[in-house]
């Protein structure tokens, strides 16, 4: 199968040539033909499949074909993403793909200044991507109406309600015009997002392109058990001992990016962090300097690393474990992309054990554990399986201290006896089921 074949322009196939792009990833044969025809789309795909430009090829060749001129203050197609990388990451490839059509494109996002954004769509745009909250501060400052809207995309969606964004897509809904098409993209499927289908959507067709919740099957997966306070010592034991070049870090907090970095820094180690509490200039310039690899070690939370595409990246450690199981797919999505190979390693403590237990039965896998020689943690985490199930060990019962044998000797933390006979044979009980942690939508940051 060809771009061809698919029934794509020519305009769009010079473009996809000179981007080397040679064949339809699996979601893109599906969903451009369904997209052409008009059809309304509810697509399962995860970052990495090639989705953008599953919905932004069909969308800039009906936009060329039909409809009419932009009007002033106004848009023809909405592109809404969760982050505002991922809205510049989108503009960028919107433009890419509609560089030989005679198209406007344009990205507006909170944290920058509203004036030149409103100055911008005096004349309209053809596709305008867009955050949900300043998307709604201008067209609640008149400077962007609706009304000539021929299709809407919602991309990442279950992102955007994990952001607390319900609301504003609410809001958004009313805003609307009622005959336009709607075509939704999401990684994962939650209640919420199906119940928010059902409202965007008119006779959707469903589109799946992998197992539903289930990891990039690209990506080598494994967890190093460590205890809490030396993850810093055993990031950095592993980096030189793998040597690595490029890598991408997820910790869970603000506090927790700026930590690793000032660590990482001391050792002088090239790093930089994005989070939420930077100017989108600073994130901006850190994330283009890990992309052109003059930063060797991009530490970021979720929010701000959502939906990133960064070409090739070989690995993503998990500093922590991410709070909602699904951004563990999300995450580890930013490596094995377009078919590459990747591996993803996620340092975890005792106290993490219950989200590993919930990531485990998302992905519908157990977690290879490779314990790293000296890192062995003085807190174990119990062992943890794809049932969601957490099973700790009984404690070994004590040894009467009368009996002889000398003392104890010191081993990675726990006391061991010399003369220790092999214990009794551990009755294990298979202990309480774990809570998934997708309860509910997150506090918007
Ligand atoms: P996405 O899932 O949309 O973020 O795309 C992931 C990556 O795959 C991006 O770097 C795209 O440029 C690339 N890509 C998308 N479609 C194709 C294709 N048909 N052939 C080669 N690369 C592609």
């Amino acid at each position: 199968m060809t771009f061809a074949t698919l029934g794509l322009i020519e305009p769009l196939l010079r473009a996809l040539e000179t981007l080397g792009y040679q064949t339809p990833t699996p979601v893109q044969a599906q969903a451009i033909p369904a997209v052409l025809a008009g059809r309304d789309l509810m697509a399962a795909a995860q970052t990495g499949t090639g989705k953008t430009a599953g919905f932004a090829l069909p969308l800039l060749q009906l936009l060329t074909m039909e409809g009419p001129k932009v009007a002033a203050n106004s848009a023809r197609a909405l592109i809404l993403c969760p982050t505002r990388e991922l809205a510049e990451q989108v503009h960028a490839s919107v433009a890419e793909y509609a560089q030989h059509l005679p198209l406007t494109t344009y990205a507006v996002y909170g944290g920058v200044s509203i004036n030149p954004q409103m100055m911008k769509l005096r004349k309209g745009v053809d596709i305008l991507v867009a955050t949900p909250g300043r998307l709604i501060d201008l067209f609640r400052q008149n400077a962007l109406k609706l009304n000539q809207l021929q299709t809407l995309v919602l991309d990442e969606a279950d992102r955007m309600l994990d952001l607390g964004f319900s609301e504003e897509l609410a809001n958004i809904y009313r805003m609307l015009p009622k005959k336009r098409q709607t075509l939704l993209f999401s990684a994962t499927f939650s209640d919420e997002i199906r119940q928010l289908a059902g409202q965007m959507l008119n006779d959707p067709l469903s589109i799946e392109v992998s197992p539903r919740n289930v990891a990039a099957s690209t990506v080598k997966q494994w967890v190093v058990p460590v205890d809490k306070k030396r993850k810093p010592e055993l990031f950095v034991h592993l980096m030189r001992k793998g040597r690595w070049k490029q890598v991408l870090v997820f910790a869970k907090t603000r506090n927790g990016v700026d930590a690793l970095v000032d660590k990482l820094q001391g050792l002088g180690i090239n790093a930089d962090g994005i989070h939420g509490d930077k100017p989108q200039a600073t994130r901006q310039r850190a994330l283009d300097r890990f992309k052109s690899s003059d930063v060797q070690i991009l530490v970021a939370t979720d929010v701000a690393a959502r939906g990133l595409d960064i070409e090739d990246l070989p690995l993503v450690v998990n500093f922590d474990l991410p709070i909602v199981a699904e951004d563990y797919i999300h995450r580890i999505g930013r490596t094995g992309r377009a078919g590459n190979t990747g591996e993803a390693i996620s340092l975890v403590c005792a106290d993490e054990v219950n989200m590993l237990s919930a990531i485990e039965m998302l992905t519908r896998q157990t977690l290879t554990r490779k314990m790293e020689p000296d890192f062995e943690p003085e807190h174990r985490v119990p062992d943890t399986d794809a049932s969601g199930q957490v099973v700790k060990k009984p404690k070994k019962p004590k040894k009467p201290k009368a009996s002889g044998g000398g003392g104890g000797k010191r081993n990675l933390g726990k006391w061991v006896d010399s003369g220790d006979v092999a214990p009794a044979e551990p009755s294990i009980k298979p202990v309480r089921k774990v809570p998934v942690f997708n309860t509910g939508p997150r506090k918007k940051k």
